[in-house]
């Protein structure tokens, strides 16, 4: 049994739930125990409590625990791959490097405890000088996705703690295993007694009474748009700060000038890499006629090679999708695709491997349009479309009609189309040759319209959400 960290103690919970391997859903990972609203409470107020000593806690105090997070988490990265790629299924290769990225991501907010800068400014009234300081938040909610368990965990958990707040953090339900490892790793860093809490339990429950409660402060949200819009009502009501990372329908645009190699790989990896389940998955390929049939023969020779199997066997390029309930949603609209009357050029089949697991072959429809519901809505799995247009100013207007603005990328050699779309494209983060997926993890990542509200995360921008701005007089006697 895997417990729940809460004021330091590791605690069973009220129930317990079996974490699964969507590789081979005979192979149960392990029971993680399952936080009651009253151990979530308990938390809360262990978090609470813990908030004045750690806010004026010694900045090397944090930049130390947090390096020492990041390095036992880059020395332990291949056995917290395997973790990750056994329960979410994204491929051995795909797991260690995202355990890696939060490692760095922890050795990177450690610098930042010792960079956090406030401003002197002169004061209209002489002799009174005025200071402008950053002081930590409070006490944070984190609930995060099931995509990408740890990485979203540390991005939220390790620029929180660098700025002096503490944490109360609940994972998503289908990957506690990677949660797990993490609280352990931070349970171990010195940290003092409730500053960071562990809550595994459902988002109905465990996730609502985080939201509901007057005690937290701030909440760091990422998932789907429906729980986003839950979380800033509730937020809103009460007054809370909060930070939603949500859906993408990201454009990548094939302009007929483009490097015909490049742009099937950014194609093929970021529509279909990490099983498609990526906020920033390339899901509409909008391509200029001119190339448009070479482009759609070289993606589909492409994804025809791409091996599709358990996500930690060796040589594995595309790992299962993530249970039955997503397996569902990408089968029902490859159907929907169908009925549309977009062509099915490839895929979007179920297939037997050894193992019973959730796995479905990478899907490309051809000859769609931008108001099928298929290039409206996010499917999360490894469907992509390919929408044709006639040059650069119709493949923008399409790339924009979207109510998603997370990232959005182009294809091409000319640098006055790269300039112009990087200014055009309504996204917060835009790839010139490169794929909408895959970004650094020092720089702001977020998205513009129903991708995300409030401010950036990652980079030293993390900073707007977990820090209140502080103007203080003084008039020296
Ligand atoms: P989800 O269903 O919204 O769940 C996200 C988190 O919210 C989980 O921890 C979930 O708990 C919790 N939750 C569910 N209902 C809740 C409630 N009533 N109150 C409080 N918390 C609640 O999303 P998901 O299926 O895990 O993730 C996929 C989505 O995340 C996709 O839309 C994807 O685009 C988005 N995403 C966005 C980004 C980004 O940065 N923009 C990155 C990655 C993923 P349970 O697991 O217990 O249900």
């Amino acid at each position: 049994m895997y417990q729940n960290l809460i004021a330091g103690e590791w605690l069973d919970g009220a129930s317990a739930a079996a974490n699964h391997n969507p590789s081979d859903i005979s192979d149960v990972i392990g029971e993680y125990a399952q936080a009651s609203a009253e151990q979530t409470a308990a938390a809360i107020d262990a978090a609470s409590g813990a908030f004045d000593a750690w806010s004026k806690s010694g900045i090397q105090t944090r930049a130390d625990a947090l390096d020492g997070i990041g390095n036992e988490i880059l020395a332990r990265k291949d056995e917290l791959g395997d973790m990750l790629a056994r329960e979410e299924g994204k491929t051995l290769p795909e797991a260690v490097g995202e355990v890696a990225r939060a490692g760095q991501i922890f050795k990177f907010f450690g610098g930042e405890a010792l960079r956090i800068r406030g401003e002197s400014i002169a004061s209209v009234r002489p002799g009174v000088e005025v200071e402008v300081t950053r002081q930590p938040l409070g006490v944070i909610g984190i609930i995060t996705p099931w995509n990408f368990p740890i990485a979203i965990p540390a991005w939220k958990i390790a620029p929180a703690l660098a700025y002096g707040n503490c944490v109360v953090f609940k994972p998503a339900s289908l990957v506690p295993g990677s949660a797990w490892n993490l609280a352990d790793i931070i349970s171990r860093a010195g940290l003092p007694e409730g500053v960071f809490n562990l809550v595994m339990g459902s988002g109905g429950l465990v996730g609502d009474a985080i939201l509901n409660d007057s005690r937290i402060d701030g909440v760091s949200f990422t998932g789907s748009v429906t729980t986003g819009a839950r979380v800033s009502a509730i937020c809103a009501a009460r007054g809370a700060k909060f930070q939603l990372e949500m859906g993408g329908k990201n454009p990548l645009v094939i302009l007929d000038d483009a490097p015909l190699e490049t742009a099937v790989d950014c194609a093929i990896s970021g529509a279909f890499f990490s099983t498609g389940q990526r906020c920033t998955a390339s899901s509409r390929l909008i391509v200029a006629e001119a190339i448009h049939d070479r482009f759609v023969d070289a993606v589909v020779a492409g994804i025809k090679e791409l091996k599709v199997d358990d996500a930690r066997k060796a040589g594995t390029q595309i790992g299962p999708v993530v249970d039955q309930g997503q397996l569902d949603q990408d089968l029902d609209y490859i159907k929907t695709g169908q009925d549309e009357g977009a062509t099915l050029a490839w895929g979007g089949e179920r297939l037997s491997r050894d193992t019973e697991g959730y796995y479905i072959s990478p899907a490309l429809f051809t000859n769609t349009r931008n108001n099928m519901r298929i290039n409206r809505e996010e499917i999360f799995g490894p469907v992509a479309s390919v929408i044709k247009v006639k040059d650069y100013d119709e493949a923008v207007a399409v790339a924009n009609d979207t109510e998603f603005g997370l990232s959005a990328g182009i294809c091409t050699t000319s640098l006055k189309a790269a300039s112009a779309f990087k200014r055009d494209a309504k996204a917060g983060m835009v790839m010139v040759n490169l794929p909408t997926a895959g970004v650094d993890y020092h720089v702001p990542f977020g998205g513009t319209k129903g991708s995300s509200y409030g401010s950036r995360e990652q980079g030293s921008y993390a900073a707007e959400f977990y820090t209140i701005v502080k103007t203080a007089y003084t008039l020296p006697e």
